[in-house]
This record gives C-alpha cells, structure tokens and sequence, in this order.
C-alpha cells in the first residue's frame, strides 16, 4: 500500500509521546498518521508505575522546573481525564535508616506544595507513630527506627488506558493509526531532508509508505535505533534503565495509600494501591539489552521482597509471592552508561531535537508530563513547517478533555455509577469504578447495555473487577486487535493473575470473532 496523500506529520511509535503528539498536531489541524509496531502502549507505557506525579524525589537534585511542570501537568491531567486520573495519598516513614531527617522531609514536602501551587493534589500532614490512620491506610507498616510518616498527596491513573485516552482523541479528530505496524525505514528526500516513513504490517506482510512533510520519531527506548532508520551515524538518543514490579493479589499486603520504602541502598521504592492488591517497585538499572526481550530480573525480585520485609516486617512473602511481575525501560534523556552515577540520578525531563532535517527524535519525559512535551515537539514542527514549507504557525489552542473526558461533576457521576452498576448488575463499587475509568462519560449508557446484554456483566476474574464488557470495550473502542492486547493491556490479568489470564485467553479469542471495534477515525491510513 502506498499513500499519495502528503501528510504533515508522520508519528512513529504508539507509547504515550507518540499518542499525546498525536492529538497534539490532529488539535491543532494537522494531518497526521501515527504507526506503532506492537499493540498501542506495549511499551514503556504500559509498564510504568503509573502515578501521576510531580516528583518530590527529583527536589533532592533540584530539578525545580520539573517538579512545577509535573505538579501543573498533574492538576491538567485530572481536569481533562476525570476519569482516569486520581489522588492518591502517600506515606512516607519518617526515622528509619537512610530516610531523610524529619526535618529534610518536612521541608521537601513543603517546597514541593509551593511549586505545586494552586495545582496541589491535598493537603500535606505528619503521623505520629501509633495514629491509627496509618495502620488503617497500611496495616503492618513498621520498618526498624521510625516514629511516623508525612501523608501526602499524588495521583494515580492507568497508563495503558490514559495513552488509549490520547490516540482515541486524535482519532476522533483525524488522526489515523495504525498498530502491528512497524517503521523500516525513514524516507530522505532533497538535501538528505526526512520525507516520510516505509513500514511493514507484521500480520499481512504488506507494504506501506506515508509521505509527511515532518516524521516525529517517539521510539522510547527504541531510540538508539534510528540511526539504523536513516541509514546514518547518530549519536546515541537515551540510556536504557530497567524497572521492574510485582503484582501482589488482594490481602496479601493490603494499603490503601502508596508507601514510601527503601531498598538495600536506601533507593526509594513504593508499595501502591492497584484495583484491590497492590503493585510493588520499582527498580532502577542500566540495561542495555533489546527492549521487547526485558523482563525483571532474580536481583529485582530479591531487591523488591527486601524492601518489603523492611517496610512491613510481619509481612509472610516469599518470592512467589510476588507473582510474574513485569518490567519497562526508562527512555532517560542521556547518553547510554558512561557509569558515571546510577541511571536514579539522571533528569527524567525530555529532550527534543531535530536529528536530520525534518525528523523530531522525542526522549526521555514521564507518563505525567506528556502532554506538555507534546506541546514542544509540536512548537518545535509548527516552526519547520513555517521554515520550510512557508505555512504560519498556530500555536496551541486551549486545552480540552481527552476522551469521554467531559465530566462536570466526577465525584457525583461516579456515586451515580456505583449505585446503578449494583441496583442494575449487583456488581459491587470496584466493578463499577472499573466501568467509570474504562468508559468515562459514558459509564451510565455502558451499565445499561451490561442490564440489557447481561453476559457482558459476567466477571471474569474471581479477584478483580473485571467483566466480559471489558474486553468487549477493548474491541469496540479500545483500540485491541489481538487477545494479548486485551489480556496485558485492556485488562492486567496477564501480570496481575497469569493464571486467570490463560482461563480467559479463549474467552478473549471468542470476544475477537464476535465484536467489532466502533468507527473512531474519519479515516485509515
Ligand atoms: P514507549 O512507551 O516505549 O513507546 C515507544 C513505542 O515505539 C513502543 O510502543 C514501541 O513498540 C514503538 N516502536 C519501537 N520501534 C518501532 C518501529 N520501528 N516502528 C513502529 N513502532 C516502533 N512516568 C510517570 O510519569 N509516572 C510514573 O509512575 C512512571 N513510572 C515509571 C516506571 C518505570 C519502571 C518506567 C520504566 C518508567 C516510568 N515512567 C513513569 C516513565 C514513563 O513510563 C515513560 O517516560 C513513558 O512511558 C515513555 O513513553 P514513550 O512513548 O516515550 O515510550
């Protein structure tokens, strides 16, 4: 297939600087085609932490500018993606050996409000030890030394969706996407300038070439790969850092606030609140082998079990406790090891740069700040189109929610979602939030076809909230086009449950061959 349309921007890869770029360029009237060589989010993107976060960490190195634009972009986030993205408290013990001083602490939280300004997720406060809030919010929290924690507030959102939240608004203004897709090659035209992208369809084998006036490349920790795209020495574009976490299922270490902990060489890592359990992790290492190949390692295991063990010393795990886990490369904008310091220390900011004439390499950046690169990388395209193609810049137009994103009262909307999922499908309150992040605006419309269509509200995990109408959604408006999309990325169950998901697999095949997904796009590239 061979596209004679010239289109302004060619995106390559589908992660959540691809996705925002998207939108970003279809938002402010550009033609624009995005194409990702796996499922959307299969990278990076979906095995991220998944906070939604200024980063009070990155105060210690005096990132300032960093942490205020994460706190702004955490406040925008939850405006446009009600739905979506939520506070979440955190706990950080005070007193243990290699925490901050109570001092130090106090001060860090207290800066990181100031630059949060008007956009701060809640209030900041000290538990003393033996406040009965933080063995409600963490029972069996304890670790060796301290005499509290400071509890304060962040936000939380699934990554895989928030990127699907993205794509799925650029495609309903124009953009055209294409997964299972992947770049070969970076066309060159006059003056050895970009001129389009020649991919391949991993399923049919089929050919395609997109003719764009700008290619973005949004290749993660794929990056160091596009000198191999242009067929041209580059310099290296990211140093790889290897995170690994594990899912521990409901009960086993029950918190209904993200703690703070710290690993063997006082790194922090966190035990967080996911749909019931909680997720473990993360760890931080150079790693500079294939990114489709990384999987946690033994070491990330022990490190991960360790910091538990210190944090929550009654906690009974072992290793299996932990379950399969996953793992995702950091994109870090630097160049790979020179060894110098751990990957931890290395500015999660973006950097954009024109690496040939007409090709924009994106790295580095955060889940959270996506938006905002986006922006840049846009600012930095609308620039070379005045350049070199004499079209006069429009800037960035006011923001508006992504999608099913308009929710004026998200609070009551889904007080409203959680009485009718029970009065209509007596599914329960984790059920019938599932429902409001998947469907946002259109939770209500989505509980009555579950009471018309009632095999859509049989679940399809014993212990998480989730039904056939999730993977329904995957297909119909998630963008899904293979059970493994559905099973890792639409729901978890691939590393929240690998055995509940190998009972769904068949289901998920059968879902396949019996929905179709909802015309989202004006257009396919
Ligand atoms: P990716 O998501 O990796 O996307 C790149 C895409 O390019 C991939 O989907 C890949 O398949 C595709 N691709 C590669 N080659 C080709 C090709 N030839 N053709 C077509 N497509 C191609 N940020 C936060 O804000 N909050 C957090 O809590 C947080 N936690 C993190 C925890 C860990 C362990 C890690 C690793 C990162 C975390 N981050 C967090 C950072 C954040 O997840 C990343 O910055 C972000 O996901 C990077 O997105 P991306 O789109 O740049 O890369």
């Amino acid at each position: 297939m061979r596209s004679s349309t010239l289109l302004d921007l060619a995106i390559i890869g589908g992660g959540i600087t691809g996705a925002a770029v998207a939108r970003e360029a279809a938002r402010r009237g550009l033609s624009v085609a995005l194409v990702e060589k796996g499922d959307f989010a299969s990278g990076t993107s979906s095995k991220s932490s998944k906070l939604i976060h200024g980063g009070q960490r990155y105060l210690e190195s005096f990132h300032f500018g960093l942490v205020r634009e994460s706190c702004r972009e955490r406040a925008i986030l939850s405006r446009l993606a009600p739905h979506l993205v939520r506070p979440l408290p955190f706990l950080f013990p005070v007193g243990e050996s290699g925490a901050p001083s109570k001092a130090a602490l106090a001060l860090g939280l207290a800066l990181y409000r100031l630059l949060a300004g008007s956009s701060s997720a809640g209030p900041t406060r000290f538990l003393g030890r033996g406040d009965p809030r933080l063995e409600g919010e963490a029972p069996g929290l304890a670790p060796e030394g301290w005499r509290g924690a400071f509890r304060y507030f962040d936000a939380q959102a699934d990554d895989a969706l928030l990127t699907l939240a993205y794509l799925r608004d650029a495609a309903r203004r124009g953009a055209a996407l294409r997964s299972y897709c992947a770049v070969e090659r970076i066309d060159r035209g006059k003056g050895g300038a970009a001129s389009g992208i020649s991919a391949r369809d991993l399923r049919t084998g089929e050919t395609l070439a997109i003719r764009s006036r700008i290619v973005v490349a949004a290749l993660g920790p794929w990056s160091n790969g596009i000198a191999g795209l242009v067929d041209e020495e580059l310099p290296m574009f990211v140093r790889p850092s290897r995170g690994s976490h594990f899912f521990l299922p409901p009960g086993t270490l029950p918190v209904s606030a993200a703690v703070v902990m710290l690993d063997a060489s006082a790194r922090r890592c966190y035990a967080i609140p996911w749909r019931g359990g909680t997720l473990v992790g993360t760890t931080d290492a150079d790693d500079p082998g294939a990114p489709d190949d990384i999987i946690p390692t033994l070491e990330d295991r022990a490190e991960l079990l360790g910091a538990i063990r210190r944090s929550f010393p009654g906690a009974r795990l072992d290793g299996e406790a932990l379950g399969a886990g996953f793992a995702g490369v950091r994109p870090l904008a630097a160049p790979p090891p020179s060894r110098a310091g751990s990957p931890a220390g290395v500015s999660r900011e973006e950097r954009i740069t024109e690496a040939i004439p007409r090709l924009l390499v994106s790295v580095g950046g955060k889940l959270t700040t996506a938006r905002r690169t986006a922006e840049r990388v846009l600012d930095r395209a609308e620039r070379i189109l005045s350049r070199d193609f004499g079209r006069t810049a429009e800037g960035k137009r006011p923001e508006s929610p992504l999608a099913d994103g308009v929710i004026p009262d998200p609070e009551a909307f889904r007080a409203a979602v959680r009485r009718q999922t029970f009065e209509k499908l007596d599914l329960s309150d984790a059920h019938a939030d599932r429902i409001f992040e998947r469907e946002g605006s259109g939770a209500l419309e989505a509980v009555e076809r579950m009471a018309r269509e009632p095999e859509l509200a049989r679940p399809i995990s014993a212990f998480l909230p989730y039904t056939v109408s999730d993977l329904v959604w995957g297909i119909e408006s998630g963008l899904a086009t293979t059970a493994e999309d559905l099973l890792s990325r639409r729901v978890r169950l691939r590393w929240e449950s690998p055995a509940e998901a190998g009972k769904v697999a068949g289901l998920a095949e059968e879902t396949l061959r019996r929905f179709r997904p909802k015309p989202l796009a004006p257009g396919a590239v």
